[in-house]
């Protein structure tokens, strides 16, 4: 692939990374105020209600643990597609070296499986 289409691609990535980063931050602000504290509950009125309140905290904040997970493993993605092109080897298929094509790459600018080892690895999973 020519440099400049490389050049593009990695300022996708680390506009990506930059969102997903930001994403995360905000996440984490959010979850303070959120966050589940026994110590607010300290024997005044309804027991019930409480018990109510934590677990529907409890469901948002897994709820929150999955989204912010699914972020990690993006920005590791993209982490990864841009240690690729540092190391020339960015569109390339991890796993059979393959060039990949650049439709894929555009629609998904990390993605480190061209679109047969992607099929592969899904029918194993
Ligand atoms: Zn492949």
């Amino acid at each position: 692939m020519d440099k400049n289409k490389i050049e593009t691609f990695k300022e996708k990535l680390l506009k990506e990374e930059r969102r997903l980063a930001e994403e995360l931050e905000t996440m984490h602000s959010e979850n303070v105020n959120t966050r589940f504290n026994p110590e607010e509950y300290g024997g005044d009125g309804n027991y019930e209600d409480h018990i109510a309140d934590a677990a529907s905290n409890t469901f948002d904040r897994e709820r929150d643990l999955s989204l912010e997970q699914n972020i990690q493993d993006l920005l590791a993605q993209v982490g990864d597609a841009l240690r690729r092109i540092k190391d020339g080897t960015y569109g390339r298929c991890t796993n059979c070296d393959k060039l990949m094509a650049e439709a894929r790459l555009r629609a998904i600018p990390y993605a480190d499986l061209c679109i047969d080892c992607k099929e592969e690895e899904e029918r194993h999973r």
